[in-house]
């Protein structure tokens, strides 16, 4: 690989990702499961439902005995859900049985409540004929016992630990969450816990970079800020490398204050790459020690975003055991033209909106400086602009890589009503 020029985008994420494994595995208590990858393969533990059921409150009955409805019936017995049933259902019988009940020998079908009217204390008149198996759900039908409910590599979602309670698994195998550090570096910054000088520039990356991490479920550690100085800067960045990740921000470009990579390297860092061509995030640097990866942020508060994006956020699920690394992206019209400098991946804030026809709009956030975070608090998304296109027309199909936050929308969105 060519180390200095030219790393597409796509490229330098290959390159991270060879040197990123997944992590070990742990046991955590279902409750505290949410959001983790299942490390272990689950198997039902039982048959699903264990015997036929009703779907449904209602008579459990001998679909003949509807041959002409209506029809009376004698109710023989009341099953409830947890019930064993007693009686054996004989012709001219029926047995009132709520959801989920045991169906009892004998019947062959359930009708449901509102399609009968009771005659008198023992008797109930059937409106309408039933299919043999109606309102059953049958032994077995959700699930076989033994049967591979969920795969390794799954993600725990609320469904998921559904499906693991009903398999009674109290405890689950996931994947480890990487231990990840974070540290600012610049003579211009002040600390959030610092007095206000007009002179400097708040720390804000460290914050940003933390809630990125924390959304994929991560809880780092913050290092605080260091000096441009290379002495310090080598203190900090030892504690750093103690980590599973270590994310610098500032001072990975070549300015002579930019002291990041020389340290990094003395300190037996092996660096495979410091820029990539993209726009916001150029000056992006990533490197690997035996026992940690490090990431050198650009400054610039966006294109520190940007980079965890492209670049951090697919190695931590990596780390987590995620099959799916990357964001989700979605094909979006443009509401306006965009031109770029040929040569570089441009991500591009944007909100998302839906035309008259349902399909997605993009629109500019507005002012795409590297500094302007504000565009960044409102994007819905980042829209790719190829490296390989000088720009693109109002109304052409682009990619938007989604961000945190885009899954939820003011209105339903279909109709409740039939
Ligand atoms: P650098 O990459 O160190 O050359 O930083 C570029 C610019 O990014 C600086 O001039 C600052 O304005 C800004 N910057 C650097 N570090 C931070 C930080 N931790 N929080 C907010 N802005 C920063
Ligand atoms: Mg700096």
């Amino acid at each position: 690989m060519n180390k200095a020029n030219h790393l597409s985008v796509r490229d330098a994420q290959h390159c991270v990702l060879q040197h990123v494994a997944t992590l070990n595995s742990e046991i955590v208590k279902l409750e505290h499961s949410l959001g983790r990858v299942l490390a272990e393969e689950i198997r039902a533990n039982r048959d699903q439902p264990p015997f036929d059921v009703s779907a449904m409150d209602g008579f459990a009955l001998r679909s003949a005995d509807l041959a002409s409805t209506p029809a009376a019936l004698t109710i023989i017995e009341d099953i409830k859900a947890g019930d064993r049933p007693a009686r054996t259902v004989l012709a001219g019988q029926c047995s009132r049985i709520m959801t989920g009940a045991p169906v009892p020998a004998g019947a062959d079908a359930v009708i449901r409540v509102e399609d009968t009217q009771m005659l008198d204390e023992g008797r109930v008149e059937i409106h309408c004929p039933v299919k043999p198996g109606n309102d059953i759900r049958r032994l077995g039908e959700a699930m076989r016992n033994g049967q591979v409910v969920l795969s390794a590599g799954t993600e725990i979602t609320p469904g998921v630990i559904g499906v693991l309670a009903t398999v009674k698994c109290a405890r689950v195998t996931v994947y480890c969450r990487p231990r990840v550090a974070i540290l600012a570096t610049g003579d211009e910054l002040e600390g959030l816990d610092e007095p206000f000088d007009a002179n400097k520039i708040p720390n804000s990356n460290s914050y940003a970079l933390m809630a990125q991490a924390q959304a994929l479920g991560i809880e780092p550690v913050l290092l605080g800020i260091a000096r441009d100085d290379p002495e310090e800067l080598a203190q900090f960045l030892r504690r750093g490398l103690l980590f599973d990740v270590l994310l610098v921000s500032g001072g990975s470009s070549v300015g002579v204050h930019d002291h990041v990579r020389p340290t990094l390297e003395a300190l037996g860092v092996d660096m495979h790459f410091w820029r990539v061509e993209m726009r916001p995030g150029h000056p992006v640097a990533f490197g690997s020690t035996a026992s940690s990866i490090v990431f050198g942020l650009p400054g610039n508060p966006v294109s520190s975003m940007v980079c965890f994006e492209q670049f951090v956020l697919p190695a931590l699920r990596r780390m987590m055991g995620h099959p799916r690394l990357y964001r989700r992206t979605l094909a979006a019209r443009l509401a306006h033209p965009v031109s770029i400098r040929p040569g570089r991946t441009e991500f591009i804030r944007v909100v998302l909106e839906r035309d008259a026809a349902g399909d997605y709009l993009a629109r500019s956030t507005g002012s795409q400086s590297s500094g302007a975070l504000l565009s960044m608090a409102q994007a819905d998304g980042l829209l790719v602009v190829p490296s390989t296109s000088s720009g693109q027309a109002a109304g052409d199909l682009a990619q938007v890589q989604l961000l945190d936050g885009t899954v939820f929308q003011s209105e339903a969105g279909f109709e409740g009503e039939a």
